[in-house]
């Protein structure tokens, strides 16, 4: 029989990585928090239709790399329904927006999620076909003041202190502006003219876009294509005087509030319902996937998914990204260290000795856990040296629990750093054991 593995693109994540993906969500949460934002989380899988008309029909994440499927109809006279694993979650978010009329509160809504998605992307470092998003919204009716500039800003100030708190050193904040969707609709019009001389002399797929989608030309990574496109009128230069104001807030309430940023003309994002402000942070330890987040204002995208006027903006961390980031930074994630490894002894003749040792051991392991403390139980059939070896990779301390300690109550301790050996009244153990290991002996003065 072939042996089963994890599908191409998809991952098993490991103790001890598990716990740096586990700091990173605490540590979101809590700046989340102090921005006032609440939890979401919305179903993994959703209607197609609601990606086809949010993200857009034409970008690569709804043209290929989906995983769609028919569900089974639920009687034969209906038409089975196409559903989609989420490839991004704004949708899903805006989406229940509408369903559960939040934009009738008159609040604005600031709502985070941390949760997979799924696209059926070329797998490689930092790309993955099941991946982790950590991402906030920030959307309500306009009376809310949801299409202030401050409320961008406030965003990225927010991304700004997150990243800085994840540790993460060395990110670059780059900005622009995609005006209103006439004025996107405008400078398409303007690329496209701008592109008829020189396409053919671009690469196939820009010779596409140029047709299709102008846009789309800007986000092009093939080296010779570069110099065409810095050549070619750029967006601000077709914004309308209210984008070009709203920007102009946006910017100098970072510039105030010292978040360091670029503008970046040709940062369009690859998703349609994008207006005004979108952004991106990277990271140049992260290579060709270096994009850390991505995010932007959609003004029209509840209304273009049937809901009220509701403009909002918001953004998705690659949480994968951020977690391999971080491994470089770091090397690798320590091994935690239990404070305690019990380990029960006794002669393996006596065997009602055995269990009464073992049952007292987890006795004690409960005891201590319940007041904290992290302990591994060892296993009254090993020898001596094989709990020592056992506690040694995996605990500060050993402690000892034979027939003799059963009756005395005095437990032998040793604390592997330092290398000392102690006698601990039961009653004290636990506090023993919470303070930090000794320094190795003999190592104290050098
Ligand atoms: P990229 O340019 O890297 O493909 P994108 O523009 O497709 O990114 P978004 O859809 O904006 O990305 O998603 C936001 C963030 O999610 C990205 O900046 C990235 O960190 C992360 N991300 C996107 N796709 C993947 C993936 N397949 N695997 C891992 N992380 C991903
Ligand atoms: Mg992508």
């Amino acid at each position: 029989m072939t042996t089963l593995k994890a599908v191409r693109g998809t991952r098993d994540l490991l103790p001890p990585e598990t716990a740096l993906w586990n700091r990173i969500e605490a540590t979101a949460r809590a700046v989340f928090a102090r921005y006032n934002f609440g939890e979401i989380r919305t179903p993994i899988f959703e209607d197609t239709g609601l990606f086809a008309r949010s993200v857009g029909e034409e970008t690569d994440i709804v043209s290929k790399e989906m995983y769609t499927w028919e569900d089974r109809a639920r009687a034969q006279s209906e038409k089975p329904q196409s559903l989609t694993l989420r490839p991004e979650n704004t949708a899903g978010v805006v989406r229940a927006y509408i369903e559960h009329k939040l934009g009738e509160t008159g609040q604005l809504q600031k709502l985070y999620y941390i949760g997979p998605q799924f696209r059926r992307e070329r797998p490689q470092k930092g790309r993955y076909r099941q991946f982790s998003q950590i991402g906030a919204e920030v959307i309500g009716p306009p009376s809310a003041g949801s299409e202030s500039p401050l409320r961008d800003a406030e965003v990225l100030e927010m991304l700004a202190t997150l990243l800085d708190e994840l540790g993460i050193t060395g990110w670059t904040l780059e900005i622009n502006s995609v005006g209103s969707s006439a004025d996107r609709a405008r400078y398409n019009e303007v690329l496209r003219a701008a592109l008829i001389p020189v396409a053919a002399q671009m690469c196939g797929d820009c010779q596409r876009r140029a047709v299709t989608n102008p846009l789309r030309v800007l986000d092009c990574k093939v080296a010779e294509d570069q110099a065409i496109i810095d050549a070619l009128p750029k967006i601000a230069d077709s914004l309308d005087g209210e984008s070009k104001d709203h920007f102009a807030a946006v910017t100098a309430a970072l510039d105030k509030a010292e978040v360091p940023y670029t503008r970046n003309y040709r940062l369009v994002r690859g998703l349609d319902y994008y207006t005004r402000t979108t952004f991106e942070f990277t990271h140049g330890g992260l290579g060709a996937q270096n994009a850390l987040l991505g995010g932007g204002r959609y003004d029209g995208l509840s209304e273009a998914i049937g809901g009220p006027k509701a403009p909002g903006i918001g953004f998705a961390m690659g949480e994968d990204r951020l977690v391999l980031t971080l491994l470089a930074q770091e090397s690798a994630v320590p091994q935690v260290l239990a404070d305690a490894y019990i380990a029960p002894l006794c002669d393996e003749k006596k065997p009602d000795v055995l269990v009464l040792v073992s049952a007292t051991a987890l006795f004690l392991a409960r005891e201590l856990r319940r007041q904290g403390l992290r302990v591994e139980l060892g296993d009254g059939s090993f020898r001596l040296k094989k709990s020592f070896e056992a506690g040694n990779r995996t605990a500060r301390h050993i402690v000892i629990l034979g027939e003799d300690e059963l009756e005395s109550g005095i437990l032998t301790v040793k604390d592997f750093a330092s290398g000392i050996q102690t006698k601990v009244p039961r009653a004290e153990l636990a506090a023993f054991l919470s303070q930090p290991s000794g320094e190795p002996a003999g190592d104290s003065t050098s």
